[in-house]
Protein backbone atom coordinates (compact mmCIF):
# COMPACT_ATOMS: atom_id res chain seq x y z
CA UNK A 1 0.00 0.00 0.00
CA UNK A 2 1.60 3.47 -0.64
CA UNK A 3 2.01 6.39 1.31
CA UNK A 4 0.75 9.76 0.86
CA UNK A 5 2.52 12.71 2.19
CA UNK A 6 3.53 16.21 1.28
CA UNK A 7 6.15 16.69 -1.36
CA UNK A 8 8.17 19.60 -3.18
CA UNK A 9 8.17 18.65 -6.50
CA UNK A 10 9.78 20.46 -9.25
CA UNK A 11 7.81 20.79 -12.55
CA UNK A 12 9.85 23.29 -14.27
CA UNK A 13 13.20 24.90 -14.28
CA UNK A 14 13.67 28.81 -12.34
CA UNK A 15 9.89 27.99 -11.01
CA UNK A 16 8.94 27.51 -7.27
CA UNK A 17 8.12 23.95 -6.33
CA UNK A 18 4.53 22.71 -5.84
CA UNK A 19 3.64 21.61 -2.59
CA UNK A 20 1.74 18.45 -3.47
CA UNK A 21 0.48 15.72 -1.61
CA UNK A 22 2.30 12.85 -3.12
CA UNK A 23 2.39 8.76 -3.24
CA UNK A 24 5.05 7.07 -2.35
CA UNK A 25 4.90 3.11 -3.14
CA UNK A 26 5.97 0.47 -1.10
CA UNK A 27 9.88 -0.17 -0.61
CA UNK A 28 11.18 -2.77 -3.59
CA UNK A 29 13.85 -5.68 -2.67
CA UNK A 30 16.95 -3.65 -0.94
CA UNK A 31 14.76 -0.52 -0.44
CA UNK A 32 13.67 1.48 2.64
CA UNK A 33 10.44 3.77 3.00
CA UNK A 34 11.84 6.35 5.51
CA UNK A 35 9.37 8.77 7.30
CA UNK A 36 11.83 12.06 7.08
CA UNK A 37 11.78 14.62 9.66
CA UNK A 38 14.51 17.37 8.24
CA UNK A 39 16.50 17.83 5.20
CA UNK A 40 19.14 20.71 4.69
CA UNK A 41 18.99 22.73 1.78
CA UNK A 42 22.44 22.71 -0.37
CA UNK A 43 23.43 25.56 -2.90
CA UNK A 44 23.11 22.24 -5.03
CA UNK A 45 19.37 21.73 -5.12
CA UNK A 46 19.49 25.46 -5.67
CA UNK A 47 21.80 24.65 -9.29
CA UNK A 48 18.84 21.64 -9.83
CA UNK A 49 15.67 23.62 -9.56
CA UNK A 50 17.22 26.66 -11.74
CA UNK A 51 18.46 23.57 -14.22
CA UNK A 52 21.94 25.59 -14.26
CA UNK A 53 23.86 22.38 -15.03
CA UNK A 54 24.82 21.03 -18.51
CA UNK A 55 23.29 17.73 -17.67
CA UNK A 56 19.94 18.51 -15.95
CA UNK A 57 17.87 16.59 -13.93
CA UNK A 58 14.65 14.75 -15.16
CA UNK A 59 11.50 16.88 -14.74
CA UNK A 60 9.17 16.39 -12.54
CA UNK A 61 11.49 15.34 -9.88
CA UNK A 62 12.07 15.99 -5.48
CA UNK A 63 15.20 17.80 -4.51
CA UNK A 64 16.88 16.85 -1.73
CA UNK A 65 20.15 15.09 -0.21
CA UNK A 66 20.79 15.43 3.17
CA UNK A 67 17.52 13.61 4.20
CA UNK A 68 16.90 12.76 8.19
CA UNK A 69 14.13 10.07 8.87
CA UNK A 70 13.34 6.79 10.19
CA UNK A 71 12.52 3.44 8.64
CA UNK A 72 8.37 3.18 8.20
CA UNK A 73 9.19 -0.11 6.14
CA UNK A 74 12.22 -2.04 4.83
CA UNK A 75 12.03 -3.72 1.40
CA UNK A 76 12.72 -7.68 1.45
CA UNK A 77 16.70 -8.47 0.95
CA UNK A 78 17.12 -5.41 3.26
CA UNK A 79 20.93 -6.07 5.80
CA UNK A 80 22.10 -3.77 8.66
CA UNK A 81 19.09 -1.89 9.21
CA UNK A 82 15.72 -2.57 10.31
CA UNK A 83 12.37 -0.87 10.84
CA UNK A 84 12.49 2.37 13.53
CA UNK A 85 16.27 2.67 12.75
CA UNK A 86 17.59 6.86 12.05
CA UNK A 87 18.86 7.27 8.66
CA UNK A 88 20.50 9.92 6.19
CA UNK A 89 19.83 10.27 2.68
CA UNK A 90 22.70 11.40 1.16
CA UNK A 91 23.45 12.52 -2.55
CA UNK A 92 24.97 9.19 -3.55
CA UNK A 93 21.79 7.69 -3.68
CA UNK A 94 23.26 4.36 -5.16
CA UNK A 95 26.23 2.72 -7.27
CA UNK A 96 26.28 -0.26 -9.34
CA UNK A 97 28.72 -2.16 -6.89
CA UNK A 98 31.13 -3.77 -9.98
CA UNK A 99 32.42 -1.41 -12.21
CA UNK A 100 36.27 -0.47 -11.30
CA UNK A 101 35.21 2.41 -9.45
CA UNK A 102 33.10 0.32 -7.29
CA UNK A 103 34.96 -2.13 -6.77
CA UNK A 104 37.78 0.17 -5.40
CA UNK A 105 36.41 2.23 -2.61
CA UNK A 106 35.41 4.91 -5.14
CA UNK A 107 31.76 4.55 -5.92
CA UNK A 108 30.84 8.48 -5.60
CA UNK A 109 32.66 7.62 -9.33
CA UNK A 110 30.54 5.14 -10.91
CA UNK A 111 29.27 5.64 -14.05
CA UNK A 112 25.87 4.07 -12.94
CA UNK A 113 25.88 5.98 -10.06
CA UNK A 114 22.04 7.64 -9.18
CA UNK A 115 21.84 11.29 -7.08
CA UNK A 116 19.17 11.64 -4.64
CA UNK A 117 17.60 14.50 -5.46
CA UNK A 118 18.68 14.83 -9.06
CA UNK A 119 18.35 11.45 -11.21
CA UNK A 120 15.54 9.95 -8.35
CA UNK A 121 13.30 11.73 -5.92
CA UNK A 122 15.20 13.17 -2.91
CA UNK A 123 14.27 14.04 0.71
CA UNK A 124 12.15 17.64 0.05
CA UNK A 125 9.21 15.36 1.21
CA UNK A 126 7.44 13.89 4.30
CA UNK A 127 8.52 10.27 3.02
CA UNK A 128 11.46 8.71 0.58
CA UNK A 129 12.37 5.95 -0.58
CA UNK A 130 16.23 4.80 -0.58
CA UNK A 131 18.35 1.52 -1.40
CA UNK A 132 19.70 0.41 2.09
CA UNK A 133 22.83 -0.28 1.11
CA UNK A 134 23.94 3.47 0.91
CA UNK A 135 22.24 5.57 3.47
CA UNK A 136 23.81 7.00 6.47
CA UNK A 137 23.87 5.80 9.89
CA UNK A 138 23.43 8.65 12.40
CA UNK A 139 25.49 8.72 15.69
CA UNK A 140 22.81 8.72 19.05
CA UNK A 141 24.82 11.89 19.41
CA UNK A 142 23.29 13.97 16.59
CA UNK A 143 19.75 15.23 16.74
CA UNK A 144 17.99 14.96 13.07
CA UNK A 145 18.19 18.56 12.63
CA UNK A 146 22.37 18.37 13.23
CA UNK A 147 22.95 15.64 11.35
CA UNK A 148 21.06 16.80 8.23
CA UNK A 149 24.04 19.16 6.65
CA UNK A 150 26.52 16.80 7.56
CA UNK A 151 24.65 14.45 4.74
CA UNK A 152 26.30 16.15 1.73
CA UNK A 153 28.03 19.63 3.48
CA UNK A 154 29.73 17.47 5.97
CA UNK A 155 30.97 14.37 3.77
CA UNK A 156 32.02 16.99 1.06
CA UNK A 157 34.18 19.24 3.31
CA UNK A 158 35.43 16.14 5.10
CA UNK A 159 36.35 14.34 1.83
CA UNK A 160 38.01 17.40 0.32
CA UNK A 161 39.88 17.80 3.09
CA UNK A 162 41.38 14.79 2.47
CA UNK A 163 42.14 14.94 -0.78
CA UNK A 164 43.85 18.26 -0.09
CA UNK A 165 46.53 16.09 1.31
CA UNK A 166 47.61 18.38 3.69
CA UNK A 167 48.54 17.83 7.38
CA UNK A 168 48.86 19.44 10.85
CA UNK A 169 50.41 22.60 11.11
CA UNK A 170 49.87 23.50 7.60
CA UNK A 171 47.58 26.15 6.12
CA UNK A 172 44.48 25.75 4.38
CA UNK A 173 42.78 28.03 2.58
CA UNK A 174 38.81 27.78 2.20
CA UNK A 175 37.63 29.78 -0.57
CA UNK A 176 33.75 30.47 0.02
CA UNK A 177 32.61 30.21 3.72
CA UNK A 178 28.48 29.13 3.18
CA UNK A 179 26.71 26.15 4.16
CA UNK A 180 30.30 23.70 2.87
CA UNK A 181 32.92 25.95 3.69
CA UNK A 182 31.47 26.74 7.21
CA UNK A 183 32.01 23.09 7.97
CA UNK A 184 35.32 22.75 5.84
CA UNK A 185 36.57 25.31 8.03
CA UNK A 186 35.04 23.09 11.75
CA UNK A 187 36.81 19.93 10.61
CA UNK A 188 40.37 21.69 9.60
CA UNK A 189 40.79 23.19 12.97
CA UNK A 190 40.03 19.85 14.27
CA UNK A 191 42.64 18.36 12.30
CA UNK A 192 44.86 20.70 13.28
CA UNK A 193 45.33 23.01 10.51
CA UNK A 194 45.75 26.94 9.90
CA UNK A 195 42.82 27.85 8.30
CA UNK A 196 42.58 30.99 6.12
CA UNK A 197 38.95 31.96 5.31
CA UNK A 198 38.01 34.29 1.94
CA UNK A 199 34.60 35.12 1.05
CA UNK A 200 32.70 38.02 -0.40
CA UNK A 201 30.17 38.75 2.93
CA UNK A 202 31.79 39.91 5.82
CA UNK A 203 29.14 38.27 8.21
CA UNK A 204 30.01 34.61 6.85
CA UNK A 205 33.99 35.73 7.60
CA UNK A 206 33.11 37.10 11.02
CA UNK A 207 31.33 34.18 12.17
CA UNK A 208 34.46 31.88 10.15
CA UNK A 209 36.78 33.87 12.51
CA UNK A 210 34.26 32.27 15.27
CA UNK A 211 34.58 29.01 14.17
CA UNK A 212 38.94 28.81 14.75
CA UNK A 213 39.69 30.50 11.09
CA UNK A 214 42.85 32.71 12.10
CA UNK A 215 43.18 35.03 8.19
CA UNK A 216 39.69 35.98 7.15
CA UNK A 217 39.99 37.87 3.73
CA UNK A 218 37.16 39.39 1.81
CA UNK A 219 37.22 39.15 -1.75
CA UNK A 220 35.69 41.73 -2.80
CA UNK A 221 38.02 44.16 -0.88
CA UNK A 222 40.96 42.79 -1.96
CA UNK A 223 43.61 40.55 -3.89
CA UNK A 224 42.97 37.58 -1.84
CA UNK A 225 46.12 35.60 -3.56
CA UNK A 226 48.68 37.97 -3.20
CA UNK A 227 47.65 38.88 0.69
CA UNK A 228 47.84 34.46 0.86
CA UNK A 229 51.14 34.22 -0.53
CA UNK A 230 52.37 37.30 1.00
CA UNK A 231 51.21 36.10 4.75
CA UNK A 232 52.26 32.77 4.89
CA UNK A 233 54.09 31.47 1.41
CA UNK A 234 50.57 29.99 0.33
CA UNK A 235 47.94 27.60 1.28
CA UNK A 236 49.51 23.72 0.93
CA UNK A 237 45.87 23.36 0.43
CA UNK A 238 42.98 25.00 -1.00
CA UNK A 239 39.28 23.87 -1.09
CA UNK A 240 36.97 25.55 -3.14
CA UNK A 241 33.31 25.81 -2.10
CA UNK A 242 32.65 29.90 -3.87
CA UNK A 243 29.70 30.00 -6.28
CA UNK A 244 31.57 32.11 -8.42
CA UNK A 245 34.11 31.44 -11.12
CA UNK A 246 36.56 33.79 -10.54
CA UNK A 247 37.33 32.80 -6.93
CA UNK A 248 38.50 29.66 -8.69
CA UNK A 249 41.02 31.05 -10.28
CA UNK A 250 42.02 33.05 -7.81
CA UNK A 251 42.26 29.78 -5.85
CA UNK A 252 44.53 28.69 -8.04
CA UNK A 253 47.01 31.82 -7.37
CA UNK A 254 46.38 31.33 -3.54
CA UNK A 255 47.83 27.69 -3.44
CA UNK A 256 51.36 27.12 -2.12
CA UNK A 257 54.14 25.50 -4.41
CA UNK A 258 53.74 21.91 -4.81
CA UNK A 259 49.78 21.89 -3.01
CA UNK A 260 46.64 21.17 -4.09
CA UNK A 261 43.53 23.04 -4.99
CA UNK A 262 40.24 21.16 -4.37
CA UNK A 263 37.29 22.15 -6.59
CA UNK A 264 34.56 21.61 -5.03
CA UNK A 265 31.76 24.53 -5.80
CA UNK A 266 30.11 23.46 -9.28
CA UNK A 267 29.29 27.27 -10.62
CA UNK A 268 28.00 26.67 -14.30
CA UNK A 269 30.78 27.36 -16.87
CA UNK A 270 34.43 27.50 -17.22
CA UNK A 271 37.58 29.04 -15.97
CA UNK A 272 40.84 29.67 -17.61
CA UNK A 273 44.05 27.43 -15.85
CA UNK A 274 46.93 29.25 -15.47
CA UNK A 275 49.53 27.03 -17.29
CA UNK A 276 52.79 28.35 -16.31
CA UNK A 277 51.55 28.23 -12.84
CA UNK A 278 50.97 25.02 -12.64
CA UNK A 279 53.36 23.67 -14.61
CA UNK A 280 56.22 25.85 -12.54
CA UNK A 281 54.74 25.55 -9.41
CA UNK A 282 54.05 21.56 -9.53
CA UNK A 283 50.62 22.69 -8.36
CA UNK A 284 47.87 19.80 -8.47
CA UNK A 285 44.49 20.62 -9.79
CA UNK A 286 41.93 18.10 -8.11
CA UNK A 287 37.97 17.86 -8.43
CA UNK A 288 36.30 16.14 -5.01
CA UNK A 289 32.63 14.84 -5.26
CA UNK A 290 30.79 14.21 -2.34
CA UNK A 291 31.92 11.07 -0.58
CA UNK A 292 32.07 7.69 -0.06
CA UNK A 293 29.69 5.47 2.29
CA UNK A 294 33.31 5.91 4.53
CA UNK A 295 33.75 9.35 4.34
CA UNK A 296 29.93 9.67 5.39
CA UNK A 297 30.37 7.21 8.45
CA UNK A 298 33.33 9.14 9.35
CA UNK A 299 31.88 12.72 8.61
CA UNK A 300 28.98 12.14 10.60
CA UNK A 301 31.17 10.40 13.93
CA UNK A 302 33.86 13.49 13.55
CA UNK A 303 31.12 15.58 14.22
CA UNK A 304 29.31 13.55 16.71
CA UNK A 305 32.58 13.53 19.18
CA UNK A 306 34.38 16.41 18.22
CA UNK A 307 31.00 19.24 18.73
CA UNK A 308 31.61 20.02 14.13
CA UNK A 309 28.26 21.46 13.54
CA UNK A 310 26.26 23.92 10.80
CA UNK A 311 25.38 27.16 11.74
CA UNK A 312 21.55 25.99 11.70
CA UNK A 313 18.44 27.59 11.28
CA UNK A 314 15.21 25.67 11.05
CA UNK A 315 11.98 26.31 8.92
CA UNK A 316 8.77 23.81 7.82
CA UNK A 317 9.07 21.85 4.55
CA UNK A 318 6.28 24.07 3.31
CA UNK A 319 8.13 27.46 3.18
CA UNK A 320 11.02 25.57 0.71
CA UNK A 321 10.78 28.10 -1.63
CA UNK A 322 11.26 31.06 0.71
CA UNK A 323 14.73 28.79 1.54
CA UNK A 324 15.79 28.47 -1.97
CA UNK A 325 15.19 32.29 -2.37
CA UNK A 326 17.37 33.25 0.56
CA UNK A 327 19.97 30.82 -0.62
CA UNK A 328 19.84 32.64 -4.15
CA UNK A 329 20.01 35.96 -2.17
CA UNK A 330 23.35 34.65 -0.12
CA UNK A 331 21.47 35.41 2.94
CA UNK A 332 22.02 31.96 4.19
CA UNK A 333 24.74 32.19 7.06
CA UNK A 334 25.14 28.00 7.93
CA UNK A 335 22.78 26.01 6.30
CA UNK A 336 18.78 26.14 6.08
CA UNK A 337 17.21 22.65 7.44
CA UNK A 338 13.42 22.04 6.72
CA UNK A 339 11.24 20.13 9.13
CA UNK A 340 8.39 17.67 8.63
CA UNK A 341 5.81 17.77 10.73
CA UNK A 342 3.83 14.92 9.36
CA UNK A 343 0.84 16.78 10.12
CA UNK A 344 -0.56 16.27 7.02
CA UNK A 345 0.47 12.43 6.37
CA UNK A 346 -1.76 9.30 6.53
CA UNK A 347 -0.03 5.77 6.66
P1 LIG B 1 26.35 28.52 -0.19
O1 LIG B 1 25.54 29.42 -1.07
O2 LIG B 1 25.88 28.21 1.18
O3 LIG B 1 27.85 29.07 -0.08
C1 LIG B 1 28.57 29.62 -1.17
C2 LIG B 1 29.50 30.69 -0.61
O4 LIG B 1 30.33 31.20 -1.67
C3 LIG B 1 28.76 31.87 -0.01
O5 LIG B 1 29.19 32.10 1.33
C4 LIG B 1 29.15 33.04 -0.92
O6 LIG B 1 29.19 34.28 -0.23
C5 LIG B 1 30.53 32.58 -1.37
N1 LIG B 1 31.08 33.28 -2.54
C6 LIG B 1 30.40 33.79 -3.61
N2 LIG B 1 31.29 34.41 -4.44
C7 LIG B 1 32.52 34.27 -3.89
C8 LIG B 1 33.85 34.67 -4.27
N3 LIG B 1 34.08 35.35 -5.40
N4 LIG B 1 34.89 34.36 -3.45
C9 LIG B 1 34.68 33.67 -2.29
N5 LIG B 1 33.45 33.26 -1.88
C10 LIG B 1 32.39 33.56 -2.68
O7 LIG B 1 26.52 27.15 -1.04
P2 LIG B 1 26.95 25.68 -0.55
O8 LIG B 1 25.72 24.91 -0.20
O9 LIG B 1 28.07 25.81 0.40
O10 LIG B 1 27.46 25.06 -1.95
C11 LIG B 1 28.58 25.64 -2.59
C12 LIG B 1 28.84 25.04 -3.96
O11 LIG B 1 29.30 23.70 -3.81
C13 LIG B 1 27.61 24.94 -4.89
O12 LIG B 1 28.01 25.24 -6.22
C14 LIG B 1 27.21 23.48 -4.78
O13 LIG B 1 26.52 22.99 -5.90
C15 LIG B 1 28.57 22.84 -4.66
N6 LIG B 1 28.58 21.49 -4.06
C16 LIG B 1 29.48 20.61 -4.55
C17 LIG B 1 29.58 19.36 -3.99
C18 LIG B 1 30.58 18.39 -4.50
O14 LIG B 1 30.46 17.21 -4.17
N7 LIG B 1 31.56 18.80 -5.29
C19 LIG B 1 28.74 19.00 -2.92
C20 LIG B 1 27.85 19.96 -2.42
C21 LIG B 1 27.78 21.21 -2.98
ZN1 LIG C 1 24.72 19.09 -1.47
ZN1 LIG D 1 29.93 1.24 -10.11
Amino acid sequence: MPVKGLGAVARAFHRPLCLEETAFRDPEPGELLVRMSATGVCHTDLHAVDGDWPVKPPLPFIPGHEGVGVIVKAGREVHGVKEGDRVGLPWLRTACGECEWCLTGWETLCPRAAYGGYTANGSFAEYALAPAAYVGHIPARLTDVEAAPILCAGVTTWKALKEAEVTAGQWVAISGVGGLGQMAVQYAVTMGLHVIAVDVSSEKLWRAKDLGAEITLNAREEDVARRVQSEVGGAHGVIVTAVSLTAFREAIAMTRRKGTCVLVGLPPGEFPVPLFDVVLKRLTIRGSLVGTREDLQEALSVSAESGVRSRIQTQPLETVNDALDQLRAGKVEGRIVLTMSQGSSVL
